[in-house]
């Protein structure tokens, strides 16, 4: 049955350079729906917009003893744990059903993807969580005719080239996007994919993937990458009848944090990080394209061309967009009016990601 992207949207607190410069706070959260208006201009309409999740992680909030950010009394701060039980856990659930999942987070540079996605320090994100929830389970499993097996990759796409973030040296130009001939899926050549055993083992190979990542500084976020970061955990679950005989069930999971979505203008780039601005604009602009064209198709207009051949990321995400898989978009906003155009960009694009229909079906199959 086709299903609808969920979206959630989350708004983080003011940072250092926001309250340096006076920032006022311009959006508002009452349950799922978000408005955001424009304090420099009271001539405009304060613009509405209802998403599946609204996550208010602006202010009240406490911080406990091991650090981790919670709600105070009273408050709707949305803490990690929070954010993960509603997103996190429908991610496990489709992997234990053997569907496709993919998680992927939109937004400004600095807006606060990393911190929903990975996390900083003991505000653990969803992707940690939830591999930590998936090998307790793993872990937790009592039936002898059960057995799982759980792989991981990671890679960046950086100036529209794929690099393996699990290798030290990546051939120069990067490595090849292909076509399975027989299925049309796209991947990449020869790109690492290795078994992890525990919890443990994921948290170092996420480790060992980050610290390879391309990392350029620029004036808005000197430690952000300008790059997508795709995990991908492929969980097989192996089941044997009373006959002996087996079957797989393959689920896949894309982690998705995507470079930032502001305008190349608005980073005071130039030269060399201009040129990466317009290629992350290129492969961002594209997966605009390919969500608007599947929001025109599952409106119900006909003869849609669906322009996934765009760019390296539309192509690796083909199936998490109107395709095989169950896919969640996290919009990170920031709260301040001098983001107000930004943020205002985030909230429409969110919206036309909600319009998307996806068909996820159970990857099952006997074994040979
Ligand atoms: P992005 O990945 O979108 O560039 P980050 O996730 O790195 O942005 O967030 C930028 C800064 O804002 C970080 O210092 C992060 O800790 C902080 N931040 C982001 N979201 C939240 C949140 N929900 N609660 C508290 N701090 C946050
Ligand atoms: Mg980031």
């Amino acid at each position: 049955m086709a299903e609808s992207v969920k979206v959630a949207v989350r708004v983080r607190p003011f940072n250092q350079r926001e309250k340096d410069r006076g920032s006022k706070c311009c959006i508002k959260m009452t349950g799922k729906t978000s408005t955001i208006t424009n304090l420099d201009d009271t001539s405009v309409e304060p613009k509405m917009f209802t998403f599946d999740y609204s996550y208010w992680s602006h202010d009240g909030f406490d911080v406990d003893d091991e650090g981790v950010s919670i709600p105070a009394p009273g408050s709707n701060y949305a803490s990690q744990r929070m954010v993960f039980n509603d997103l996190g856990q429908g991610v496990l659930n489709n992997a234990f059903e053997g569907f496709n999942t993919s998680l992927f987070a939109y937004g400004q540079t600095g807006a606060g993807k990393s911190y929903s996605m990975v996390g900083y320090g003991p505000n653990k994100g969803i992707v940690p969580i939830t591999c930590d929830e998936l090998f307790k389970t793993v872990e937790g499993n009592t039936d002898p005719n059960m057995k799982h097996c759980v792989s991981f990759s990671m890679l960046e796409i950086y100036n529209e080239c794929v690099r393996d973030l699990l290798i030290k040296n990546n051939p120069k130009g990067g490595l090849a996007v292909r076509q399975n001939p027989s299925i049309g899926a796209f991947y990449v050549q020869g790109l690492t994919k290795q078994v992890v055993g525990s919890y443990k083992a994921i948290e170092a190979k996420m480790e060992e993937g980050t610290s390879n990542r391309t990392v350029a500084s620029t004036a808005m976020n000197a430690t952000s990458s300008r790059a997508h970061t795709v995990v991908t955990i492929t969980f097989d679950q192996i089941k044997k009848n009373e006959v002996g005989e087996e079957t797989k069930r393959t689920s896949i999971i894309n982690l998705v944090d995507l470079a930032g979505s502001e305008r190349a203008g608005s980073t005071g780039a130039t030269g060399d990080r201009l040129k990466e601005g317009a290629n992350i604009n290129k492969s961002l602009s594209a997966l605009g394209n390919v969500i608007s064209a599947l929001a025109d198709a599952s409106s119900g207009k006909k003869k849609v061309m669906v322009p996934y051949r765009d760019s390296v990321l539309t192509k690796l995400l083909q199936n998490a967009l109107g395709g095989n898989s169950k896919t969640i978009m996290i919009a990170a906003l920031s709260p301040a009016d001098i983001n107000y155009d930004e943020t205002l960009g985030t909230l429409r694009y969110a919206d036309r990601a909600k319009q998307i229909k996806n068909k996820a079906v159970v990857n099952e199959n006997p074994m040979d």
